[in-house]
């Protein structure tokens, strides 16, 4: 069940099986997530990092593909309920991943858009760029100032990554295109409640990473602790801050799916899962990437890509051992390293011991994006996209999809008839 990284690689672990494969997600789109912040900030086009799963499994002759809503698992009956009917299994691999948490704000999540699928990176994408418009129609200084104010709330990689885009947006790629406002000037604001920027990454590439993003522009404040959001701005430490553009990275939870299964899980709401990514009590169940809780050396194995992917093909191995009589096996995750981007020539990445930043942290982060998207049709349009993005400081894909009756400018707000007087 699912379609990310880890449903999709258990599925390409189990062809020329002698199984019968039964792909069920809810959307008919594999996204490559790690790229979702180019799209959210006009860089590449949702078609550029998603792949029909049809598409990618059409090869694959015991594999069949069901577009449908998963809405529970009847762990007794063994059967995977559907929105729309039920589907009976002998071996289940549930992948159904994460999604976001606004720790028990869910009224935040309607004007703090996060990062998750491509409607919500087409709709972050519509509001960088049509603060902007608006801004540009705003006769009111301090109205003015707010439409060009950004928010982001969360500094992990994909925190980090939005700020970086969206100042280069506002220093590079705008900067000739308007003629009442300076883009450049725009306020780009990261805002983290601990104590650094990628809490995760070693004590030395934090502070180069805060440093670059200050290169950027992006104003950087840790133990920021966000109190309150709305359609005006944010609240943070009892300041206000007067923003229209505020955007999510600050926390995951689990998909609702884990509840259903009735099973301990984790704070996050992730499953826990035994050694070998079974549920405990139900060996024909593994869950896997996201949505799996796992410790390894007492420590979590971590929500990224390669964890997801590892985990997908050791459950699709050990569906094999099962079907010739061997015991599962347990899973070991395998850290090859982390890598964030935060603009052009500029990154950080831990790869085994080796700490990169600045150009070739970047360079390796682009090597390793590329190399992943492979089998995918995009490959060579994303890479080509890329260099005349980095040759020009454009970004391509800077349409809203609405018209301007839909996002509303301001009433009032002055237009050119009234400029030219
Ligand atoms: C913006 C962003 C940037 C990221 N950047 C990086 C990065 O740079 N490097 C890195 O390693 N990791 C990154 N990650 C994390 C990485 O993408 C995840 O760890 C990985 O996608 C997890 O894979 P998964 O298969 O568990 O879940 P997902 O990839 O989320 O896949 C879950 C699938 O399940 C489907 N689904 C969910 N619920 C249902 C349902 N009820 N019924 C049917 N289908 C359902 C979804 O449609 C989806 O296809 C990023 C994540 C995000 C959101």
């Amino acid at each position: 069940m699912g379609a990310g990284f880890a449903g999709l690689y258990a599925a390409r672990a189990l062809a020329g099986a002698p199984v019968q494969v039964t792909v069920v997600d809810r959307r008919n789109h594999h996204l490559f997530q790690p790229l979702l912040y180019q799209v959210a900030t006009a860089a590449l086009n949702p078609a550029d990092i998603a792949a029909p799963i049809r598409r990618v499994l059409r090869r694959q002759r015991n594999a069949e593909v069901i577009l449908a809503e998963v809405t529970g698992v009847d762990l007794p009956w063994r059967r995977v309920l559907l929105a729309d009917g039920a589907l009976p299994y002998d071996r289940l691999i549930l992948a159904t991943g994460a999604t976001h948490s606004y720790f028990g704000h869910p009224e935040w999540a309607g004007v703090a858009p996060g990062l998750k699928s491509v409607e919500d990176a087409l709709e972050i994408r519509r509001r960088i760029l049509t603060a902007f418009e608006r801004a540009e129609r705003e006769a009111d200084g301090e109205r003015q100032a707010a439409e060009l104010t950004f928010v982001v709330i969360g500094a992990g990689p994909t925190g980090v990554e939005l700020a970086g885009a969206i100042a280069e947006i506002a220093r590079h790629a705008l900067g000739s295109d308007f003629r009442h406002i300076a883009p450049e000037r725009s306020r780009v604001l990261l805002l983290e409640g601990g104590p650094a920027v990628l809490p995760t990454y070693p004590e030395a590439l934090r502070a180069s990473a805060a440093r670059q993003l200050q290169r950027l522009g992006v104003e950087v404040r840790t133990g920021a602790l966000v109190t309150g959001v709305d359609a005006e701005g944010v609240e943070v430490a009892g300041e206000r801050l007067a923003a229209r553009t505020v955007l999510w990275a600050a926390g995951v939870q689990a998909s609702p799916l884990a509840r259903a299964l009735g099973t301990p899980l984790d704070r996050a709401g992730r499953v826990r899962v035994a050694a070998d990514l079974s549920v405990p009590g139900h060996p024909e169940v593994q869950v896997v990437g996201d949505l799996a809780s796992l410790e390894q050396d007492g420590q979590p194995v971590p929500g990224v890509a390669p964890a997801a992917i590892q985990q997908g093909r050791h459950a699709a191995a050990n569906v094999l051992r099962a079907l010739s009589g061997a015991p599962a096996l347990a899973f070991r995750y395998r850290d090859k390293g982390a890598l964030a981007t935060i603009g052009r020539g500029s990154a950080v990445a831990r790869l085994g011991r080796l700490e990169l930043s600045g150009l070739l942290a970047w360079l390796a982060w682009l090597f390793i994006h590329v190399l992943f998207l492979i089998g995918f049709r995009s490959r060579a349009a994303v890479i080509l996209q890329w260099a005349w993005s980095y040759l020009t400081f454009d970004r391509g894909a800077r349409l809203i999809t609405e018209t301007a009756e839909q996002w509303r400018p301001r009433p009032g707000a002055a237009g050119p008839a009234s400029r030219a007087g």
